[in-house]
């Protein structure tokens, strides 16, 4: 089974700071990590590939230090990694990501199967997954909770929904994009960090993928962030307080007769 995991390397949550003018995420000095629900789609696709034989390739569209993100990858067990990287693609919304990695996913070795995560804790739209899956035209299966079974052309899976879980039965080649559920990722182990710092890490660049640049980056991207405004606390109100049994009925009195003015009695 040759499974392709695109990952995403994003800021650190913890150290995420926002520009106060341009309201973007500043990343400069900010420790960059693999999109930690990415990694419970390595982990599935790392036992799919042991279990079936096979191979994993972990895939990005980032900086060249994204490749960072790779070698992680490798380390935890995917086989390969491939860096889509080229500066046309800087400011891609999620439809210009996607067109990008479709492309990238065009030129490796034909694929059984794509995982992605649910969403990216940065952009958090979780349409990239989806927006692969459409451009390709294969079936798609968001928010897999569990794989029940794996035949040459299909697979049974379980997606996690508001009140429960649905079966759903998918033919293959297909995308997945899983939740936390489906599994717990390794640790990657020292010879696996060794591996991942001897592998060659192929670079794709919008040359090599023969796109076109009216859909590339900034430029290219039907959509665009025209502010990011962090959600405002107000803490104004009245404070009834209430220490014996006159203070408490006055404060019952008050509050009903405010309630009364806004008609929520
Ligand atoms: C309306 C809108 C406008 C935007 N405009 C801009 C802009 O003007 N400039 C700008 O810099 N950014 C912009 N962004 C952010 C940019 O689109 C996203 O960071 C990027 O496209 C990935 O989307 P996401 O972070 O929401 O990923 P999600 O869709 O939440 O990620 C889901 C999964 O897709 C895969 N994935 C996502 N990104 C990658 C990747 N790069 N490589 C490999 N796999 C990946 C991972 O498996 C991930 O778990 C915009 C986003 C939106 C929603």
């Amino acid at each position: 089974m040759n499974i392709v995991v695109p990952i995403k390397q994003v800021p650190e949550t913890s150290n995420v700071k926002m520009d106060p003018v341009t309201g973007t995420i500043i990343r400069d000095g900010v420790e960059s990590i693999i999109n930690p629900l990415d990694l419970y789609a390595i982990e599935t696709a790392i036992q799919l590939k042991e279990t079936y034989g096979g191979k994993v390739t972990a895939l990005t569209m980032g900086p060249p230090a994204a490749e960072k993100a790779l070698r992680e990858a490798i380390a935890m067990g995917c086989d390969e990694g491939v860096l889509v990287s080229d500066r046309k693609f800087s400011g891609a919304d999620t439809w210009s990501t996607a067109y990008v990695l479709v492309h990238a996913v065009k030129k490796l070795d034909d694929f059984d199967l794509i995982i992605a995560g649910e969403r990216a804790t940065d952009g958090d739209t979780g349409q990239v997954g989806p927006a692969m899956a459409s451009a390709l035209d294969i079936p798609l299966a968001s928010y897999i909770s569990r794989i029940d079974s794996v035949r040459a052309d299909g697979m049974t899976v379980e997606r996690l929904v508001e009140e429960g879980y649905e079966t759903l039965e998918i033919d293959l080649p297909a995308l997945l994009t899983v939740v936390k559920e489906i599994s717990y990722p390794r640790l990657p182990t020292l010879r696996g960090k060794q591996k991942a710092r001897n592998t060659e890490l192929p670079v794709l660049t919008a040359e090599d993928l023969e796109v076109e640049e009216v859909y590339l980056g900034l430029k290219g991207s039907p959509t665009r962030v025209v502010k990011i405004e962090t959600p405002k606390v107000t803490r104004g109100g009245t404070i009834l307080k209430a220490v014996d049994e006159e203070s408490m009925n006055d404060a019952i009195e008050e509050l009903v007769e405010f309630l009364k003015t806004r008609e929520m009695i």
